[in-house]
């Protein structure tokens, strides 16, 4: 997905910059990045961050770097900040999301004469076709309001000039842009990020979200309206679910309140007898938590994640140590474990290699008498089309399941998104064979919705019913 920060006034920013842009390490694995603007004019500088954390990777950068005003980025597709000599002089951009119609785009634009760097592999920059849209507007605001109209997918992006950083959520409000202030008020000094939780050990706190489409332009002076949020809203549910930060809040909903809700909805519907409920580390958790308050089942933890020598951003370069490593993250506590009958919760089943393959072999191996596996929102349907995703349709478990089930895979799962449906408890069963476990039962759509506490209407949940 992706994660942006920026940063003016308050003298060299640098240093909250720097600290901003690493508070948003858990939503990317490929790309990190910061730009400044300062007396000596624009510095950027761009880092691979899969082989070493993003902290590691530009300590020394940082030192070096001088500027009032700064922006940065951690991302999966596109190396960035890039900084651009337009009509409307020097700036810099950051962006995150997707272009689903990335290809007619670069067709377009190069046909009115636009050109573009060739990054590695092939392929265009997403900074770049964001530019060139903004370039075509009579203005900053006005290029950005008609780039987010002509791009298909979702982007949020920051512009950074010398009159201050542009910050514009996109167009559905599907991901989050945060604004803040210094808790100083000499200071003057003013953020926008994608994640609040960014804020506070910055010295800094959360003034308001953007609304969907809005566009504001930060500077020493305050932060100026450019243009009004639009009408509708689909703010991204799994943001809650899994992939938000639990200390984070997204349009004012606490994710780590939520996790707690969506275990409490899990638990209102189970009758499970268990020795215990435990989370899958770190996103199943809250959820897991949730769980055992409401259902008065003590917490414990029979897998540990061992993280000393493992950033989150660690990715390795090919499956068989990819499966090495996350082996070798989870350890079993043999003693608690052993003889038991736990209800497991994680925030979703993907692709469920993982959950099988690690977690749940290891719950066996240490002498588990029973797993009662509850994820905490209902079975994905369909890859994400509004955040780079790395997965395809046929990799979800439950489109495994249908395939397995129906000699083919159906374009339209129609009758298996009903979970009152016997094709859903048939899709059901066939993956909890596939896991190995005792028992499986996935969040019902309405208890996400509930637990999110927002109108069903304002949320995303195409991943759950493809529209
Ligand atoms: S498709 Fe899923 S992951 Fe993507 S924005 Fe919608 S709810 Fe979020």
């Amino acid at each position: 997905m992706g994660g942006l920060f920026g940063i003016v006034g308050g003298g060299n920013c640098v240093q909250t910059l720097f600290y901003g842009t690493d508070y948003h390490s858990h939503l990317g694995t490929e790309h990190g990045g910061m730009a400044v603007y300062g007396e000596k004019g624009f510095y950027n500088t761009i880092h691979g961050i899969s082989q070493a954390q993003f902290k590691s990777r530009f300590v020394e950068d940082y030192k070096k770097m001088d500027g009032c005003y700064g922006i940065g980025s951690i991302s999966d597709d596109s190396p960035q900040p890039l900084i651009f000599r337009s009509k409307f002089g020097l700036y810099a951009v950051v962006a995150t999301g997707l272009i689903t119609n990335k290809n007619e785009l670069i067709a377009e634009l190069l046909n009115e004469g636009a050109s573009f760097t060739e990054v590695a592999g092939g392929g265009v920059n997403n900074s770049e076709i964001v530019a060139s849209l903004i370039n075509r507007g009579d203005n900053i605001v006005e290029g950005i309001a008609s780039m987010r109209g002509i791009i298909e997918g979702s982007i949020c992006v920051l512009v950074l000039t010398p009159e201050g950083i542009y910050a514009a959520r996109d167009k559905f409000g599907r991901f989050p842009l945060a604004l803040g202030q210094s808790r100083d008020p000499r200071k003057k000094s003013f953020v926008v990020a994608t994640e609040a939780s960014s804020f506070e050990n910055l010295g800094y706190q959360l003034d308001r979200f953007l609304g969907p489409g809005e566009i504001v332009l930060l500077s020493s002076d305050g932060i100026r309206q450019m243009k009004p949020e639009g009408a509708e809203k689909k703010i991204c549910s799994f943001l809650w679910i899994y992939t938000g930060y639990p200390s984070s809040v997204y349009d004012g909903i606490s994710v780590e309140r939520t996790r707690e809700r969506c275990g409490g909805l899990l638990a209102k519907r189970d009758n499970i007898q268990a020795d215990f409920v435990a989370g899958v580390p770190d996103s199943g958790v809250g959820h897991a938590i949730g769980y055992a308050m409401a259902s008065g089942i003590p917490y414990r933890r029979p897998l540990v994640k061992y993280t000393p020598g493992y950033g989150r951003s660690y990715t390795p370069p090919t499956q068989d140590i990819r499966d090495l490593v996350a082996t070798m993250k989870l350890s079993a506590v043999h003693d608690v474990i052993y003889g038991n009958r736990m209800i497991i919760c994680d925030d979703s089943i993907v692709r469920g290699t993982q959950l099988k393959n690690y977690t749940i072999k290891k719950l066996w191996d240490n002498g588990a008498k029973e797993i009662h596996i509850r994820p905490a929102c209902p079975p994905l349907m369909f890859p994400c089309i509004y955040a780079s995703s790395t997965r395809s349709v046929s990799e979800l478990a439950c489109r495994k399941a249908i395939l397995a089930l129906e000699g083919k895979d159906l374009i339209d799962p129609g009758p298996y998104l009903d979970p009152d449906s016997k094709d859903h408890a048939r899709m059901i069963e066939w993956i909890r064979k596939d896991l190995n476990v005792t028992s499986l039962k996935f969040m019902r759509i309405e208890d996400m919705i509930d637990a999110i506490t927002l109108p069903a209407d304002q949320l995303c949940l195409y991943c759950w019913q493809g529209r």
